[in-house]
């Protein structure tokens, strides 16, 4: 499962990159590419146990579409 607030956006926050990359739904910002295996539950890694950004935040998560790693009603 990845974590419910990881989305791919090209553009955010006056920042703009040719390839989607992981942005943080939560923190508002690109996730840095060493967080991005937490976000994705890769190796031993899990969001839910070792992002503070992700524990901060746990009662405002998405629901409904955990498994796809888009937010749910976020289109922004
Ligand atoms: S794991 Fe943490 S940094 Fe990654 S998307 Fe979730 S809250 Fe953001």
């Amino acid at each position: 499962m990845t974590c419910p607030f990881l989305e791919y956006r090209s553009e955010a926050n006056d920042r703009q990159f040719d390839e989607s990359r992981a942005y943080c739904g939560a923190a508002e910002r690109f996730v840095q590419p060493m967080r991005a295996d937490i976000c994705n539950d890769r190796y031993e890694l899990s969001h839910d146990q070792h992002c503070e950004i992700y524990l901060e935040h746990a009662d405002e998560a998405p629901t409904g579409n955990e498994n796809t790693g888009h937010a749910a009603g976020d289109d922004a």
